[in-house]
């Protein structure tokens, strides 16, 4: 990657790539998801990985018929997510945050990069991801993101994460690169509609071959193959 003379802007994808917050975002988006449309099994079936928050419950609205309200009902898919904010912070407390191999490394070698700016770009919305990289230790290395309370559509998001990491380095956007690192197909893809580069982890749910297959430019097994870090030099 000839990137020693250009401005970079890197943005990570949370769950799956920096840590596994073993499942307790989906237990507390479930409880939200019943408690608001007495819907409990609604979100069983949807794979979670790669989405934003807020399609996921759109989702699972559109799974049934409710009480309350579908799937283009903003103000209920608004009071599902205040309750999962509500229900996050106990879900996290019940086990702690696995930062995965690797993760912490790559985050400081990318921060020591010249003209490098560093942030999220997940699905999470923002108040999420921080009770999530709080408990993981994580919140205060990134400066800014894109998230799934900024757009409803990755690509969207990362884009928004694109132009808050260009003003970070008062640079134009267009003048600088981007790098997402995520770990399942739709990152890939979003970050190919945006023009962005894709580092991708793989997973026993996203083996090596699909992240591979949906076209990301370089894909490890996990953060720390030495690989990893090359990419950003
Ligand atoms: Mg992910």
């Amino acid at each position: 990657m000839s990137h020693a003379a250009s401005s970079l802007v890197v943005l990570f994808d949370i769950d799956g790539t920096l840590v596994t917050c073993h499942g307790a975002g989906r237990v507390a988006i479930v409880e939200a998801f019943a408690e608001v449309t007495g819907g409990r099994e609604a979100l069983e079936g949807i794979a979670f990985a790669g989405m934003t928050d807020r399609a996921i419950v759109r989702a699972g609205l559109a799974t049934g018929s409710w009480s309350r309200g579908g799937a283009d009902d903003e103000a209920l898919i608004d009071e599902v997510l205040a309750r999962y904010l509500m229900h996050l912070p106990r879900a996290l407390s019940d086990k702690a945050p696995r930062v995965f191999p690797g993760a912490v490394t790559l985050v400081q070698h990318v921060s020591g990069r010249p003209d490098t700016a560093v942030g999220l770009g997940t699905g999470n919305i923002a108040a999420g991801a921080k009770h999530k990289l709080l408990a993981a230790g994580l919140w205060q290395r990134f400066a800014f993101g894109g998230f799934g309370s900024d757009r409803e559509d990755r690509a969207a998001l990362l884009e928004v994460g694109a132009q808050r990491g260009a003003a970070h380095l008062s640079r134009p956007r267009r003048e600088t690169k981007v790098v997402i690192v995520g770990d399942t197909p739709k990152d890939v893809r979003a970050a190919q509609a945006i023009g962005a580069r894709c580092l991708a982890v793989a997973s026993p749910h996203y083996p090596f071959e699909a992240l591979r297959d949906a076209g990301a430019d370089l894909t490890v097994s996990d953060l720390a193959d030495p690989d990893a870090l090359a990419f950003f030099d």
